[in-house]
């Protein structure tokens, strides 16, 4: 399997994608579960500015009420709403996530203007511990991304309260202490989801796996068929070339079981199916269409070059020493893919051509 599932439910460990495609899966799955987060929660904090901006024209007089009115009126909304609105281009997201972790510095620098020329600033310094934990749990952003971000908005909180506040000494002991909280239970409720998302990453892919695997021979089901037969059709299509279509059936396979048991007919059953995997490009796929049914996907492949894999394999089987003390063959319908062929009309072609091999002999080959 492409990912590790050595987690127990107690592990703080965040589950460990190995290989390049299963992280850029990951990562697709992320973009898309999180669009939507991003698209809603920038929205509502546009939203919320707008709140607090009326509720600043209501209570507040003098000069400070023009620079908080720009602030949570025209600078804050449009921002947010930008980022909302350039969620629904899958194309912006990179420009997107950029913007959503600038927004949060720019509000806290928007915060810190406004309060340095409070008298008391106290009261709207609550916004900045809220900031911290918004970016981290709230905002949509990654773990790192939002620690990027998250760690950006401390410094200049700190620099600027630090050197441009004139907070007493338990003032400002106090606002570094809540920064920290906010900061810790932030990062913390941060991890933790970073960690579930992964593992229910992980376990919607070993479903998904379990669902389109034969649990006998490892090889995909039939589930996986018509996924698997409308790619090659539309590969075909797109880059202008051909692709093989096999069935392989066993000949009196009923004998087998009857002969030796129902077990040794499946362990033959497996023996095959790694005759058939051997030698395989990683393009072509296999599937076990039925109890004895095999079905082969050649991609790019012409009509030839099926002819002579199958006849190379046919024989194979016919030479094979199972472990039962008889011989194995197989008849084999084969086909090619032509110009506006359905998944229906192409096994069909390949199935028909089973129906000659198995009438005209068994262990033989048919093409249509
Ligand atoms: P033919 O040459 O016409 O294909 O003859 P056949 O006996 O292979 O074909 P038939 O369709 O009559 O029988 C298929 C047999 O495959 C019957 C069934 O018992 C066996 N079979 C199907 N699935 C399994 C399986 O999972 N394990 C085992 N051991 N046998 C299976
Ligand atoms: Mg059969
Ligand atoms: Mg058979």
């Amino acid at each position: 399997m492409p990912y590790q599932q050595k987690n127990t439910v107690s592990s703080l460990r965040i589950p460990d994608f190995q290989d390049k495609a299963t992280k850029e899966k990951f990562n697709e799955w992320m973009i898309k579960s999180s669009t939507l987060q991003i698209r809603l929660v920038s929205a509502l904090t546009g939203l919320l500015y707008m709140i607090a901006a009326l509720i600043n024209s209501l209570i507040i007089s003098g000069e400070i009420l023009s620079l908080m009115v720009t602030i949570h009126l025209y600078v804050m909304p449009p921002f947010l709403f930008l980022i909302s609105l350039m969620t629904f281009k899958k194309d912006l997201y990179r420009l997107f996530i950029f913007l959503l972790i600038i927004a949060p510095i720019a509000a806290t620098i928007g915060n810190l203007f406004i309060t340095s020329k409070l008298e008391d600033p106290a009261l709207y310094m609550t916004e900045l511990y809220l900031i911290i934990f918004w970016i981290f749990t709230v905002s949509g952003l990654r773990l790192w991304e939002a620690t990027i971000s998250a760690m950006t908005t401390v410094i200049v909180i700190f620099i600027v309260t630090y050197f441009f506040f004139s907070l007493s000494l338990e003032s400002f002991v106090m606002h570094s202490f809540w920064m920290l909280a906010s900061f810790s239970f932030g990062f913390l409720g941060a991890y933790l989801l970073d960690r579930s998302y992964k593992e229910v990453f992980s376990t919607h892919e070993q479903l998904i796996h379990l669902a389109m695997t034969d649990k006998l021979t490892g090889l995909y089901n039939r589930a996986k068929l018509d996924e698997l037969l409308q790619n090659e059709l539309d590969r075909a299509e797109q880059f202008h070339h051909t692709f093989g279509l096999v069935i392989m059936d066993l000949d009196h396979f009923k004998e087998i079981n009857d002969t030796y048991g129902h077990q040794a007919g499946d362990t033959v059953l497996r023996e095959v199916s790694q005759l058939v995997t051997e030698g395989l490009r990683p393009k072509d796929k296999v599937v076990r269409w039925g109890g004895e049914e095999f079905l082969l996907i050649c991609a790019e492949t012409d009509q030839k070059e099926v002819l002579e894999r199958v006849k190379k394999l046919c024989l194979k089987i016919e030479q094979h020493r199972f472990s039962i003390p008889a011989g194995i063959t197989a008849s084999f319908g084969l086909t090619q893919s032509s110009k506006g062929d359905t998944i229906d009309s192409v096994i069909k072609r390949a199935d028909d051509a089973l129906y000659l091999a198995k009438n005209s002999g068994r262990n033989r080959i048919e093409f249509l």
